[in-house]
């Protein structure tokens, strides 16, 4: 069904293309070496008595600016047409376009099929005739529907990703999106689908492969960049990525956007100038493996399909028999995988990442704990209520007290530092055991209180009051009860107080209740909280009163 050339010619733009058709010499027969040379290149069919009559010509789309096609009958009468570049149309069968024929007819000798500045080999290697485009056949719904799978997998990775890019704020993430969305769009463009989905133009799908293959290396080459482990890549390495990255940005760029600059030689520079990128790739994964790095093992596992595909296209590119179409459908295959090993990778490093965020956390929060606490009593100590004194008041603890033991030295003095010791064991146990009260020791026997709510300077003096009984329970042998003095403070919530002033005053009243003969409560508040709280004796009255009722 498909014929293919028989002979090529080449020309220039500003000849007459029938008389150049007509120079039996110039045909060169037998030998597929083409070259692009020439501005024109012309392509000879014979259509054979027993050949089905072609209605279009195929070929491999790359950058050209005409395509003339010829029909040439037995009695010399042509018959010609020129499409603009513009003009052609993308064949169903991926990553070909396609030119109707003048009408051939049994009385139809040969096709012409000349190219207009043609860009790459493949166009002139890869043309060949047949009645019609690809049919709608089983084979190609079923090719279609496998690429449409493929396709629908790597939208998957894209939905983790922004999951994980929420919690992690990796750039490797971000990167992994865009190699993923690169080699989606590869599928889409190279194959079918994008013909069957929206039918553009094949030179629009043309220039588009060529800069997504550019994005596609160089969003490979930064997921690798940032995707390695600290540590596991020479740095000179990571760094040429990105140089990796621009390069091939600039390159595919340009080629697209200028294929004509150094035409006869440009498709080959421009591939053999990706060749370092490939070099510096295959160096830097291999390297992170020898380091030992994880993500890189996800990556060189991903890679080997699309390595084989390329191997497949290269031998396939050389020995002309192989049918290409084969390593087209791997290389889609060797995307998804590609894409599917790196996600498990993304995945992978997100759940160590996330363990080791984790467990920062948990060490920091284990650490804070530890220097904010007093290691005698494990109430919370000075450190804890100088950095975190504006978050207690925002947390609405208004009122301060101070709390010192009643002739401690004594005990101390009697019973050895030891008993002392569980004294002040046994007072941080009564101190703490009020969940609207925040208990500190400050040093030596001298104890903090921060209190909230409207009954701040009760919660306190039932603190204080419940000291001797601990003591009691805990240390005995002390012949007599152990007391201690205290001294409130208090600042309503919106006063801009700090600890030092608070704790001042506090101290100065705990003064005045040992001098007026200790075991006992001074409270006086901040000139702008006497509406906020009431006195500590108006409280105390009101709780014994309250309790004398009920009772
Ligand atoms: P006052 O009623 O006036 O407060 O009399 P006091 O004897 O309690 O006097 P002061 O507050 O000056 O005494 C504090 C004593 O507390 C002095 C010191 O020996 C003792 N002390 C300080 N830190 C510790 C400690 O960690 N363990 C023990 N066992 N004693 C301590
Ligand atoms: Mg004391
Ligand atoms: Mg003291």
């Amino acid at each position: 069904m498909e014929i293919q050339s028989s002979c090529w010619a080449s020309g220039d733009l500003s000849e007459d293309l029938a008389t150049a058709v007509r120079s039996s010499e110039r045909w060169i027969c037998g030998d597929q070496d083409y070259s692009l040379e020439g501005e024109r290149v012309l392509l000879r069919f014979e259509i054979g008595p027993d050949s089905a009559l072609p209605q279009y010509v195929f070929s491999r789309r790359a950058a050209l600016t005409a395509v003339h096609l010829l029909a040439i009958n037995r009695d010399g009468a042509m018959r010609q047409t020129t499409l603009p570049a513009g003009d052609l149309h993308s064949s169903l069968r991926g990553g070909y376009f396609k030119a109707s024929l003048p009408t051939v007819t049994r009385d139809t000798q040969h096709v012409v099929v000349a190219f207009d500045l043609p860009s790459h080999r493949m166009t002139l290697e890869r043309a060949y005739l047949a009645p019609s485009d690809l049919a709608l056949s089983p084979d190609f719904l079923r090719s279609q529907l496998f690429l449409a799978i493929l396709s629908g997998m790597l939208c998957m990775p894209l939905i983790f990703n922004a999951a994980f890019y929420r919690i992690l704020r990796e750039p490797f993430v971000l990167w992994h999106s865009a190699l993923t969305i690169s080699l989606l769009m590869t599928i889409l463009i190279s194959s079918g689908i994008s013909v069957v989905l929206w039918d553009p133009p094949a030179m629009t799908l043309s220039w588009m492969t060529t800069v997504i293959f550019g994005l596609t290396i160089a969003s490979g080459a930064m997921f690798t960049y940032s995707f390695i482990e600290p540590g596991y890549m020479d740095p000179l390495l990571r760094r040429a990525l990105i140089y990796c990255a621009a390069w091939a940005v600039f390159l595919s760029t340009f080629h697209a956007a200028f294929p004509y600059v150094e035409r006869p030689v440009q498709s080959t520079v421009y591939t053999a100038a990706f060749g370092p990128v490939l070099f510096i790739f295959i160096l830097s994964v291999a390297d992170a493996l020898r380091r030992g790095s994880r993500a890189a093992k996800f990556q060189a596992i991903g890679y080997i399909p699309v390595i084989l595909a390329g191997s497949t296209r290269l031998v396939t590119g050389l020995f002309p028999w192989l049918e290409s179409n084969d390593a087209m459908l791997l290389f889609y295959t060797g995307c998804v995988c590609e894409v599917l090993f790196t996600t498990l990778g993304v995945a992978d490093r997100f759940m160590t990442m996330r363990l080791q965020r984790d467990k920062a956390f948990f060490e920091a929060d284990a650490l804070k704990n530890i220097s904010e606490r007093d290691a005698l009593t494990g109430l919370l100590n000075r450190r804890a209520i100088e950095q975190n004194f504006a978050r207690y008041r925002a947390e609405g603890y208004h009122a301060l007290a101070v709390l010192d033991l009643d002739h401690f030295k004594a005990i101390n003095d009697t019973h050895g530092h030891a008993t002392g010791d569980g004294v002040l064991k046994a007072v941080g146990g009564a101190l703490d055991a009020d969940p609207q009260v925040l208990a500190f020791r400050l040093g030596g026997e001298e104890f903090v209180l921060l209190l909230r709510g409207e009954d701040a300077e009760l919660r306190a003096e039932r603190r204080r009051q419940a000291i001797p009984s601990a003591i009691a329970n805990a240390v005995s042998g002390l012949g007599r009860p152990v007391t201690a003095s205290m001294g409130i403070s208090g600042a309503p919530r919106d006063a801009d107080v700090n600890f030092a002033d608070l704790y001042k005053q506090a101290d100065a009243l705990l003064y005045d209740a040992k001098l007026s003969g200790r075991n006992r409560t001074k409270s006086a508040l901040l000139p702008m909280a006497r509406d906020d709280t009431h006195s500590v004796l108006d409280g105390m009255a009101k709780h014994a009163r309250s309790e004398h009722l009920s009772s």
